[in-house]
């Protein structure tokens, strides 16, 4: 007979199931979402001194006054991508680097883009502290990645003032992009789906809130403080 020792459980791995029982009573029906939310420690993508908010179901701030997503908009999102192990992922907002890894544990392969070069490396290194292979890019996400494409999802984590088009071209046909468009205030959350070469559909997926997309298919830099 061979002993194994038992697992111990932590807080978080407590509070960590609870949040998953939350985004269930919230409407999240995709076991595969779920499961890696059941998994990914979200507690290491929040500053230090988070750590204890962490499973709140609530954005919390990050460095260069930016946030992590609350979580029920990151399962809303990633499941809104109908998602399956292996399909290529352009993220357009890496910021903590949580909704890259939320991507990765599914098992896409993740291309994630951030403007603020001090988030793209602390994501960068947790992410791999973690074991997670996403390849983390400085740069204007709004013009997309054309190299790592074209991809079956694109997830854009901040607000834009219209569909970036650039992105919908580098979808597959077939591949869905999921973003947040209107003013900088309030947010309507889109799927559009490439139906065909030089067709597009427009899905509403309800009201939203994000911090702005700042670049060339974004809002312009003078509307930070
Ligand atoms: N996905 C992130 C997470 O899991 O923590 C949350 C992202 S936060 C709500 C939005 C991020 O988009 C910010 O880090 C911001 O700097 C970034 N961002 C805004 N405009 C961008 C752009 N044009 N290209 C890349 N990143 C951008």
């Amino acid at each position: 007979m061979t002993l194994r020792p038992a697992r111990i459980f932590t807080p978080f791995d407590v509070q960590r199931q609870g949040l998953v029982d939350v985004l269930r009573s919230r409407g999240i029906v995709d076991e595969s979402v779920l499961a890696s939310i059941h998994i990914v420690p979200r507690e290491m993508f929040v500053p230090p001194a988070m750590t204890g908010r962490a499973y709140e179901d609530s954005a919390l701030p990050i460095d260069n006054r930016q946030t992590i997503s609350q979580p029920y908009t990151v399962a809303f999102m990633t499941q809104a991508l109908r998602l399956t192990r292996g399909m290529k992922v352009l993220e357009i907002g890496t910021g903590s680097g949580y909704q890259a890894a939320v991507l990765a544990q599914i098992g896409a392969n993740v291309v994630s883009i951030e403007r603020h070069p001090l988030l793209s490396s602390k994501a960068r290194s947790v992410l791999s502290s973690l074991g997670y292979t996403v390849n983390c890019r400085v740069g204007d996400g709004t013009i997309g990645f054309r190299e790592g494409g074209p991809y079956d999802g694109i997830i854009v984590t901040a607000g834009a003032p219209d569909v970036p088009e650039p992105l919908a071209k580098q979808l597959v046909v077939g591949g869905r992009l999921v973003v947040p468009v209107g003013s900088l205030e309030n947010q309507t959350l889109y799927r559009v789906i490439r139906t065909a070469e030089d067709a597009w559909k427009v899905e509403d997926l309800g009201p939203f809130k994000f911090v702005p997309l700042i670049g060339r298919s974004g809002w312009d830099e003078s509307i930070t403080p």
